[in-house]
């Protein structure tokens, strides 16, 4: 077998996955080329790769599935692979020819594997052949109602119509009981038609407490086949996966040889020469287990492989594509650890999990050992109407499962991603709910256990909280701004805003929040509450303080009226400003000055009842080793002090007060 070198690969694919790629393309010391449409003109994606090429339009069809451009990116950059990523192009066999018609390496299974792949019902005829066990059913040619009804009839209830052509879930239906059997068949065929093109189905007996497990195999073209283990993925939503684990919580032994058997066999039978799933159902209540179908891929969640095995997947896959032979064999192989991923999505699980659109104002994850961050965004990028609203894959590595699991709650409690409303709560929901803690799941679980409405408790304390974060940030910035336009050190100003008042919606409820500041406190009141806030520090997007004695650290971002606050104990929230009702200056308010930063006071030079004159020093701050005078800046008495000598104030600390007499 001759190997090929290949020196530059183009990724025909975009967020995560790209950058993924691009990163084994460095680490191999192969150059990597990013395509990119209009809408991903600024995404990090196309940053993380050595060279990019602009393929047209935000429209799938019109870029990233537009084959002819594809290849004609490769050919101008003069890369001599292709390596497709996930979804798009990488499981089109057309695609996979054109590569190589062009002299392009295609970084996939050979062509033929793929086409075998493409059809559900040709993928189970294969399998039935080679010993493979598949899910009883229907995978005919005939596929007029009449028969199709007849079939399922004699396959028996529950059953399970599928487009032979699908994917994603798309074009399937559960069927109950006859009554529902020809409305089903009719609806599956429209739906399949539009989205696959082909109205074909096949049919399958429902097995109604599914576990999806699947197993990562990996060829090479010199007829090697090894199996990289499994990973459960039955926690799905729709059909689509959500959160993916290995190994698998129910995997024994002696079943992990079974399965691990029959995909090798799989993979055989089609002389599999790349990376690819394959997906089986296992049947929780009879042990027994089918297969479902081969992704001919590499897969959304191929981390948790590289990690319980220490492999990279896409070097193997880039490896294979050169010719080289497989570098490990299956008796080196063994599994280290226990590892979870999870889908971070731009979608409101409050509103039957509909997709989110908007600018990600803040993106920052904990960095903690094991974690691994595979993602699309950073702060300031923008989930667009054009593409999945996946925001990011978290994949946490752990000695044992509760470990990794204890570990994904942490990441998910501190995890701040602001800007739009994304799945985190629920996921994090998902992480601490007793039956995901003990592996005892069904592909169910979230239909279950969540069913159709959502709708997450956050504590009337917690949200009076998030509402003073939210108006002790936008006061900061009011403060700022006057100390700016006054040029310090002299913009010690008047200050309107004693005896604030912002009004706040959440859901459907609105909130009145009160709030003065005194010497070193906030007073906040709010439906009746009273919260005495202190040690105020607020620092670019973060704000902390400290509120019945306790330090809590908030994240904060806004746009327009909507405010983005998160705090570990609840994901994030979004709250609205309704508006803001300044009182009228009042006579005490316009003597009021301000420390614009927070500081350490140095010295009170007057006191209560003092005559002083415009250009008399009043108080001396020292801030960051700088000091600063404040002085009179007209002619007055001073009516109140509200420092004294060596204390610490945040930012926006009353100062003096002083009555002018004109
Ligand atoms: P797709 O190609 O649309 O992803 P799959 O055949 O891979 O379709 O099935 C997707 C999911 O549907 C599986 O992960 C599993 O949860 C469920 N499923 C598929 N076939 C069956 C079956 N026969 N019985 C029960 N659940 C099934």
């Amino acid at each position: 077998m001759k190997q090929t070198h290949i020196h530059t690969i183009l990724i025909a694919n975009r967020g995560e996955i790209s950058s993924r790629v691009a990163r084994t393309c460095r680490q191999m010391g192969i150059k990597s080329v990013a395509v990119f449409s209009d809408a991903d003109r600024d995404a990090p994606f196309v940053q993380d790769a050595d060279m990019a090429v602009h393929i047209g339009p935000s429209t799938v069809s019109k870029s990233y599935l537009d084959q002819q451009k594809i290849v004609g990116a490769a050919k101008a950059v003069g890369a001599n692979a292709i390596h497709p990523g996930y979804g798009f192009l990488s499981e089109n066999a057309d695609f996979a020819e054109l590569c190589e018609q062009n002299n392009i390496i295609w970084i996939g299974p050979n062509p033929k594997a793929i086409n075998a792949m493409g059809s559900k019902s040709e993928a189970k005829r294969i399998m039935q052949s080679n010993g493979v066990p598949t899910v009883p059913g229907y995978q005919g040619d005939d596929q007029s109602n009449d028969l199709l009804k007849e079939e399922a009839m004699s396959i028996g209830f529950p059953v399970l119509l599928k487009a032979t052509t699908g994917g994603g879930g798309k074009g399937m239906r559960i069927v109950h009981q006859e009554s529902e059997l020809v409305g089903a068949i009719e609806s599956a065929k429209r739906e399949s038609k539009h989205a696959f093109g082909s109205e074909e189905l096949i049919i399958e007996k429902y097995i109604n407490s599914g576990r999806h497990i699947e197993f990562q195999i990996f060829g090479d073209k010199h007829g090697n086949v090894i199996h990289l283990f499994e990973r459960e993925c039955s926690i799905q939503r729709r059909y689509q996966k959500v959160m993916e684990e290995s190994p698998s919580p129910v995997m024994t032994l002696n079943l992990q040889n079974k399965m691990s058997e029959a995909a090798i066999n799989a993979a055989k039978a089609l002389n599999y020469d790349n990376a690819g799933t394959v997906e089986f159902i296992f049947d929780d209540k009879s042990g027994d287990f089918y297969f479902l179908e081969i992704n001919t891929r590499l897969q959304v969640e191929h981390p948790v492989t590289e990690e319980i095995t220490g492999l990279d997947l896409v070097q193997m896959q880039i490896e294979s594509a050169q010719g080289f032979p497989l570098s490990i064999s299956q008796e080196n192989l063994s599994v280290k650890g226990y590892s979870i991923e999870l889908r971070l999505y731009a979608e409101n699980p409050e509103n039957n999990f509909l997709p989110e659109t908007g600018i990600i104002h803040l993106f920052s994850v904990p960095k903690i050992n094991g974690f691994r961050l595979e993602s699309t965004v950073k702060s300031g990028s923008e989930i667009s109407i054009y593409y999945d609203p996946m925001i990011a894959k978290l994949i946490v590595t752990g000695n044992n499962r509760l470990q990794a699991l204890s570990k994904m709650k942490y990441v998910l409690e501190n995890l701040v991603c602001l800007g739009v409303t994304t799945n985190q709560r629920f996921l994090l929901e998902l992480m601490k709910h007793q039956d995901i803690i003990n592996g005892e799941y069904n592909t169910h679980f979230i239909q279950n256990e969540f069913g159709q409405h959502i709708s997450f408790d956050t504590s009337v304390e917690f949200l009076h909280e998030c509402m003073i974060c939210a108006s002790l940030y936008q006061w900061n910035l009011r403060q700022q701004k006057r100390t700016l336009l006054t040029h310090l050190p002299s913009g010690w100003r008047n200050s309107p805003y004693q005896d604030q008042f912002d009004k706040y919606s959440y859901k459907e409820d609105e909130y009145l929040v009160n709030y003065k500041s005194t010497n070193n406190d906030f007073h906040f009141t709010i439906s009746e509450n009273e919260y005495i806030i202190n040690d105020l520090v607020i620092e670019g997007n973060s704000v902390q303080f400290t509120s019945n004695g306790i330090r809590k650290k908030f994240s904060i971002a806004t746009d327009k009226d909507s405010v983005y606050i998160h705090h570990p104990q609840a994901s994030s929230i979004r709250i609205e400003l309704q508006a803001r009702l300044p009182l009228q200056d009042s006579e005490d308010e316009k003597g009021s000055y301000i420390a614009p930063m927070p500081s350490q006071v140095i010295s009170v030079l007057v006191k209560k009842g003092d005559q002083v004159t415009s250009g008399t020093a009043l108080i001396v701050l020292s801030s960051m080793k700088m000091e600063n005078t404040i002085t009179a800046h007209e002619d007055g008495i001073v009516q109140d002090v509200y420092v004294t000598s060596d204390q610490s104030i945040p930012s926006g600390t009353e100062l003096i007060n002083i009555k002018s007499v004109e």
